[in-house]
Formats: structure tokens, sequence, C-alpha cells
């Protein structure tokens, strides 16, 4: 038993008292949260919190590990959603196997640093020789010591079919589901602690069939597993699906059988009020990736109405080509100040943090995290506001967010850590910096 013991502050995202600290089982659970002045029932070893901001550990909801190989870069640095995209998917389509590797490494130690704990990924890009991409994201999951819902993305609608991705990065149904089918066996773990969960992922309605999705919909169904795509991210993707459908992206949704509480939406931008009403009562839910819609200038996410109509909803750093950091903490901040323009300064700080973890629990579909409670899994991120920036500060836990913390100094994961003093234990972070920048060179040369 180790007693996280007196936190300088703590946000538990519930109602519970944790004043002075949780005690963490030898099996990686919380068994007891220890009210204000008073101590555990039980004997305990100390872990002196009294500098620290204890949270459960950030959990990411949306992101492509990969694109960290395509970061600020020059074409499309100032460029909205769809030409973005036309100039990356050629660069994107020579992805190997050790740039993926090295990709998925450096999006994970980054998570991780800033607090983060679970991971979700969207990966839809399996150019030739790509045909094991999401078994490499596994074992980097794993030897990380992080959770992941990885999903199998998926793209069938190329250029020559009225799509937006190049042919050669688009695959045939039938490839998509064996492989799918093939990796919710091989991997999906279910039940309390889960490490890896599969989830399946048709990327966009511009780049899959709807048949695709359809049958996304039923395998799902079929296995237990979650579904993914991206959705009314912007009014392009809008128009698109009006003249390619002939509806609206919702009425797309419920048309290929998506519109339910097995699915979350990356963006979830532009509803409208008897939309959203819709997407609640189905309890589909949402990803807002506030940077990433702001880099893009895709719009504002209605989040507070989305959440008051039943719409889970969480946080996601979205791909590092378009945010172009995979920070959870400082994604929580951007979350609270854009939420603040649309909804004016009352929205609070602990409402960005519950986004951040409770929230993106509920949008994974996990109730073992996101939150501090006896029984809930040991997943936890410290802060240490010791540096230049929190000097002045009053409040601890609002000050992570209102100071702009950037790097948790340990993290937690099923009561093992795996951030100490900052810093990765094993991880090589100037070796990896230098192998990934020489593959993200190489990718964009050709
Ligand atoms: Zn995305």
């Amino acid at each position: 038993m180790l007693w996280i013991k007196n936190p300088l502050g703590i946000f538990t995202a519930n109602d519970l008292d944790a004043g002075n600290g949780l005690v963490v089982s030898d099996d990686g659970t919380i068994v007891e949260l220890v009210p204000s002045g008073a101590e555990p029932s039980m004997p305990c070893s100390v872990f002196d919190a009294s500098s620290y901001v204890v949270l459960p550990g950030l959990i990411n909801t949306h992101h492509h590990f990969y694109q960290t190989l395509t970061r600020a870069w020059g074409p499309v640095a100032n460029a909205p959603l769809f030409p973005w995209l036309q100039n990356l998917y050629p660069v994107w389509a020579r992805l190997t196997p050790r740039s993926l590797e090295l990709a998925v490494q450096v999006a994970l130690a980054e998570l991780l640093l800033s607090g983060c704990t679970t991971a979700a990924d969207h990966h839809y890009l399996f150019p030739d020789g790509m045909e094991d991409a999401i078994d490499i994201e596994v074992s980097a999951v794993r030897s990380m010591g992080m959770r992941a819902t990885l999903t199998r993305g998926s793209m069938t609608l190329g250029e020559d079919d009225g799509g937006l991705p190049p042919r050669t990065t688009v695959q045939s149904p039938e490839a998509i589901l064996a492989d799918s089918e093939r990796l919710i066996r091989k991997y999906h773990e279910t039940g309390p602690g889960a490490v890896v969960q599969i989830a399946l992922a048709p990327c966009s309605p511009f780049s899959v069939t709807k048949e695709i999705m359809a049958e996304s919909a039923a395998m799902a169904e079929r296995f237990d597993v979650r579904l993914h795509t991206h959705l009314a991210e912007t009014i392009d993707e809008e128009d698109f699906c009006q003249s390619m459908f002939g509806l609206r992206t919702v009425d797309y949704l419920e048309s290929v059988g998506w519109l339910g509480s097995r699915t979350w939406l990356g963006h979830g931008i532009h509803f409208n009020d008897e939309e959203i009403a819709r997407l609640g009562a189905a309890g589909t839910a949402v990803a807002h990736c506030p940077t990433s819609n702001m880099r893009l200038a895709s719009g504002t996410a209605r989040v507070l109405e989305l959440e008051a109509a039943g719409v889970p909803v969480g946080l996601g750093v979205d791909g590092s080509a378009s945010n172009d950091a995979s920070n959870m903490i400082l994604e929580a901040r951007q979350a609270l100040y854009l939420q603040r323009l649309r909804y004016g300064a009352s929205v609070p700080v602990s409402r960005a943090l519950g986004w951040a973890t409770r929230g993106s629990a509920a949008v994974l579909g996990r109730s073992d995290i996101g939150q501090l409670a006896p029984g809930m899994q040991a997943d936890l991120a410290l802060f240490k506001p010791d540096e230049l920036r929190f000097s002045g500060s009053h409040d601890p836990v609002a000050a992570l967010l209102l100071c702009g913390a950037d790097r948790a100094d340990r993290v937690m994961v099923g009561g093992s850590w795996r951030v100490v003093d900052g810093a990765i234990p094993g991880l090589d972070v100037a070796g990896l910096i230098a192998e990934h920048s020489a593959a993200a060179r190489k990718l964009v040369a050709g």
C-alpha cells in the first residue's frame, strides 16, 4: 500500500474529498481516498506529495501519432483542412514501419510527460509495406507502460471515386475488415485495467464509402468494440456530405448505423440544435480538439450545449500536424479558453480538467479510469508547480491551467511510476529525437 500523502492540491473529478491524498494498492488500484485531516485506515508506506498537485491521469481521445513526422511543415503551415490534407497525403503515403515506430514513440513520450496515461490513436494509413501498423503501435504502447485505444482506421474513397485521398492510400473493404477482425481478436482487452483496446475507425465522410461505414458498424456490434470517425469538422466537409450523399453530417451518420453510444466523433463542431439533441439522445460522444480547430480555423465546438444534451465530451490533441504538439495539460488550457470565448469567463477551470479526465474516459467507454475514487485504476498525474511561471499563484489546481503547466513531474499508470522527476526512466530522449527527426526529413524529401 502506498499513501500519496498530503498533496498541495488535488482534483478528483468527482465530489469526493481526497484532501489528505489517496492510497494505492499493490495491484495498482485506488483503495481509499483520505479526507482532509484524516489518516488511511490501514498501514502504508508514504509518498510525500506536499509539493505536488495530483490529477487523475489525463486521457487523450483523438490523435494521429504518425503525424509527429510532419509537424510545422511549411507548405501547409497556413492552410485549412482540405488543402492541408491534399498536400500531406502524398507525403504520408511514404510512411515506413520504422518511421511509424519512431513517430509513435515520440507521440507517446510527449503525451506521458504532459500527464497523459491513456491515449486514443486513429491510424488510417496502410500503404504497401504498412500492414503491421497497428501491431507496431501496440508494442510501443506496451513498452511505454501506458494505456491506449488504438483504432484501425481506413480509407476506401479515392480521388478517382470523388473522394479526397490519392488512390495509393485507399484499401479494399475486404482487406480492411479482415485486418480489423485480426486486430480485435489479437489485441482487444476488456474489463477494468485494460491496457490495449481496439476500435474501428473509417476516416471521414470524404475518404470512405458508406459501405465500409455500415460494415464497420456491424463488426463493432459483433465484437462489442467502439467506433470512431471524424465528423462535422469543417463547413467544407458539410458541403461534401450534401453534394456526395445529399445529407447533412448527422443524417449521414444515422444512415450508416453509427448514431449510437458505441460511437465517438473527432471534432463535432458544425451541428445545429436539432442535431445536438439527437446526438445526446443517442449517447454519441465527441472528442473536442480545440488547438487543431483553431490551427486550421475549423470552428468552435458547442461543448456546453453538447454536454447539456447528454453528449459525453472529452479532449483530443488531434494529429501532430495540426496542433502541432501532443500535450494534454496544455490542451485542457486551450479548451478552457476556447470555450470561454464562446460561453463567457464563468466556464470553470474544473470543467476543463473534467473534460480531460472523466469526460475523456466516458468518450472511450471506460469506467475504470478518469477519476480518483476507490476501485479506480491508480492512474495519476502529479505536477510540481515550482517553476517561474507559477511563482505568486494561489490556487494550486487552477494554476496548472491558468499559469500554463506543460509538464508533469511524476506519472503513475496502474500503480507503476512511468515518469519520475520529469523524465521517463530508460528512455533515451536525445537519441529518439535524432532518429525521429532524420526519419521526418527523409519522409518529406521523398
Ligand atoms: Zn483527426
